[in-house]
């Protein structure tokens, strides 16, 4: 298979150009044919000489993610589920309003990305590990789901736009002449969450070189302070993530604040069991001197006693972290139900009274499976039936 052109950094791009002879500005060139106007096709880039063209075809793939299905209306939460060169799926979410969940209150496009083809943690509550592992990500198709979002953003805006156009000549009694191209340099994404499917720290490596090109400002151009990482709780990858130079925000899928609760939702906590993760996390915190948050899905019967807002703040204040609340978003064919909203309320007002950071999240993502892994489960298991003699 040959590498992917968007998995080389400018510095590889640059030293490939000197091998084969090619001045540096030709790597200017091509990287704005990538990641500003996100070319799908090496015939685009055609401000680049023919026998470039050719050495970089016979050289390096292009990949593009196909869009296979979409679920959300303009102006909501959207689902993408995009289809990979080898015919897996994976999927994104956009989301209009950043809610101050992860960062500052801001007005800004959040964009929720998948690391891997399902996931081998086998969290029991969670849709993306139930068919398990396929394979971990490349850089590539890390960084084609923001290209790829932006290109439908880019294209659904010229769609409104030329409709509008059409209205307005339309009424002025002219013929019509809307001759709009798609906004190619306008970006959508401001703010990135690895929260999709898969552990991203399980595919360390493709990871954080992806989010190098995402933070570049030749490629990607968002804020590391705007990228978050949630983990299952990999240890020893929070410890390496600690002396990255980079300054991303990490957040900890927690579930349970005693090693009984943990130990019945994720396997993971058995291998690395609280005592070791929360250690990890507090020399990441020492090292960054950043806040920590911690995700903390609220399922009725489960996790969500007021017993459990105890040790809960006891570790929040530990680790000088924040807790997100999230009531829990059902999954076909798995037994957990999310909690009355009186409850998770309670739970929230009593984690205050303990005088930590806490956070509700109270939007409706469960209408469209917002929870990530359940749009490509529906579809490969459609599609599996579809397949049977
Ligand atoms: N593997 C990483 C990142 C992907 S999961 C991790 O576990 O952190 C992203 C977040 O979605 C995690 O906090 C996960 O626990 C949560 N999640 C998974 N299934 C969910 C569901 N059905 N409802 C609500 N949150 C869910
Ligand atoms: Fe994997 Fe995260 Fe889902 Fe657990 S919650 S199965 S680690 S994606």
């Amino acid at each position: 298979m040959p590498t992917d052109i968007k998995s080389l950094t400018r510095e590889e791009l640059e030293a490939q150009f000197k091998t084969w002879g090619e001045p540096a500005f030709r790597v200017t060139q091509l990287l704005d044919w990538l990641y500003v106007r996100r070319a799908t096709t090496w015939d685009a880039l055609s401000n680049l000489p023919k026998t470039l063209r050719a050495k970089l075809r016979e050289n390096f793939s292009l990949e593009i993610l196909e869009l296979a299905r979409k679920q959300g209306s303009p102006d909501t939460t959207q689902k993408f589920l995009w289809q990979l060169a080898d015919g897996q799926f994976i999927e994104s979410v956009l989301i209009p309003a950043n809610p101050a969940l992860y960062g500052e209150a801001s007005d800004r496009h959040t964009l929720c990305i998948s690391t891997q083809v399902g996931c081998a943690y086998g969290c029991r509550f969670c849709a993306s590990g139930l068919d398990g592992w396929k394979r971990n990500l490349g850089v590539h198709e890390i960084v084609e789901q923001i290209l790829a979002v932006e290109r439908w953003s880019a294209a659904e805006s010229s769609r409104l736009k030329v409709a509008s156009c059409k209205l307005e000549t339309a009424a002025a009694d002219e013929p019509a002449t809307c001759n709009l191209q798609p906004a190619t340099d306008s970006r959508v994404v401001n703010n990135l969450v690895v929260m999709g499917m898969g552990e991203p720290l399980a595919n360390y490596d493709n990871l954080i070189k992806a989010l190098k090109i995402l933070n570049a400002p030749w490629g990607g151009g968002i804020g590391a302070r705007r990228m978050t990482i949630s983990t299952s709780g990999l240890a020893p990858q929070i410890r390496k993530l600690a002396v990255e130079p980079m300054q991303f925000r990490l957040a900890i899928s927690l579930h349970g604040a005693t090693d009984e609760v943990r130990n019945r939702l994720m396997p993971v906590n058995k291998k690395y069991p609280l005592s070791e993760l929360t250690a990890a996390c507090e020399d990441y915190q020492k090292v960054k001197g950043r806040m920590i948050t911690l995700e903390y899905i609220l399922i009725a019967g489960i996790n969500d006693s007021l017993e459990q807002t105890r040790p809960l703040a006891t570790l929040a204040k530990r680790l000088y972290a924040k807790i997100n609340l999230i009531p829990y978003n059902k999954v076909e064919g798995l037994p957990w139900v999310r909690p009355a909203d009186e409850v998770c309320e309670r739970f929230l007002a009593a984690l205050e009274k303990l005088g930590v950071t806490a956070m509700l999240r109270r939007e409706k993502g469960g209408d469209i499976d917002a929870a990530c892994g359940q749009l490509r489960l529906k579809t490969e298991r459609a599609l599996a039936e579809s397949q049977q003699p």
